[in-house]
């Protein structure tokens, strides 16, 4: 096989090789049914049978309790900043939101268009080097709902606590390090995810909803953007994106075979820790974007001393071997993405090319 390259993209990412092998091998036929899984009906008792057992897999493999639906929606996570709003937020009541960087500002931005919003807690004065301290969040009872984006992937930094919000709903946009880690799902009220970052490829979005806020939603709106048409109809309401769900079902399987989220997070700060070792011992040569206490272990951001040399970085270690290191655009800098299927190899690669890039322009 041809060498597979350092893949530190920002989404779509990495998959694990172990899961692209085994769909190579059923692309063509998928168990014996003289057919590929996108060549069938989504009413067929195979697909039926998929959908089911990809929900049964992430409840166990995230320790989803008793009392939350799973719903695999299109549109990407963009779609549900404006499916939260259109399906939860009431007239008189105000969408709060935790403002940690450009994804936050996304969501705020379209829920501004169906209703009342605010914001509860920002780092925006500091350019979203942190995440703000929500240990103490006083939330007014108007609140719809507080909304957090679990991990920036932009700018690079990750809760490390979620706040408690009692009965207010609590909403968190995990598009970006979904089943990276353990998370208290009965703390949220739902969790969405594009799944192009940390769950297979683009096209699925993934839904968990605590069921009690599928009661009394507003019927005025578009069939297909009702959580309640959704739950209600298993995520079959229409077809389906079937082949979406099924890389998803391998990427799960994968999770479980390798120890589950427990021995992922493990696995991701150990190579977390290797790339921000050599930013903090590079003696200024390198600088962390994020505080060392809202790190992420998903997204790393650094920058050099100046645009010259981070151009430089990236075309050397581009020829080097290493994709997807370029920050994003609107932020600049440097970016390593590390998600689940980003192998410890190539972080340790990148720490080596990072200490003789150091060495060699220093
Ligand atoms: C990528 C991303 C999104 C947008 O996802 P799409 O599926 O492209 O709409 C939203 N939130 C976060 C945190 C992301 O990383």
């Amino acid at each position: 096989m041809s060498k597979r390259a350092y893949n530190f993209n920002a989404g779509p990412a990495a998959l694990p090789l172990e899961v692209l092998e085994k769909a190579q091998k059923e692309f063509v036929e998928y168990q014996g049914i003289g057919m590929s899984i996108m060549e069938i009906s989504h009413r067929s008792s195979q697909y039926e049978q998929l959908n089911d057992e990809t929900q049964s897999l992430l409840k166990e493999l995230f320790a989803i309790p008793d009392g939350y639906k799973i719903m695999f929606l299109q549109g990407g996570a963009s779609t549900q900043f404006a499916m939260i709003p259109m399906n939860l937020l009431k007239p008189g009541k105000v969408a709060r939101f935790v403002h940690t960087g450009s994804w936050a500002e996304k969501a705020i931005k379209e829920a501004q268009l169906f209703g009342e919003t605010a914001v509860a807690a920002s780092s925006e004065a500091d350019k979203f080097n942190r995440i703000p301290d929500v240990s103490n969040l006083q939330l007014d009872a108007n609140t719809a709902y507080l909304h957090v984006t679990s991990n920036e992937t932009i700018e690079g930094s990750q809760y490390q606590q979620y706040p408690d919000t009692g009965s207010i709903p609590l909403i968190g946009d995990m598009s970006s390090d979904i089943l990276s880690r353990p998370v208290d799902v009965s703390k949220f009220a739902m969790i969405y995810a594009g799944a192009q970052k940390n769950l297979g490829p683009s096209g699925v979005t993934v839904v968990i909803m605590r069921e009690d806020l599928l009661n009394d939603l507003p019927k005025n709106i578009s069939t297909m953007l009702r959580y309640e048409i959704q739950a209600k109809n298993n995520s079959l309401y229409n077809t389906p994106p079937v082949y979406s769900v099924y890389m998803v079902n391998l990427v799960l399987k994968w999770i479980k075979e390798n120890g589950g989220l427990a021995a992922m997070e493990k696995r991701n700060r150990e190579k977390t820790d290797l790339i921000y070792q050599a930013i903090d011992n590079s003696n200024g040569f390198y600088r962390g974007v994020v505080d060392p206490g809202s790190r992420s272990i998903m997204n790393i951001t650094f920058r050099l001393q100046d645009e010259e040399l981070e151009k430089k970085f990236v075309k050397e270690s581009e020829q080097a071997g290493f994709v997807g290191l370029k920050g994003h655009r609107s932020v600049g800098g440097l970016r390593a993405s590390t998600y689940n299927a980003v192998p410890y190899e190539a972080c340790k690669a990148l720490a080596d090319f990072m200490a003789d890039f150091q060495k060699r322009n220093s």
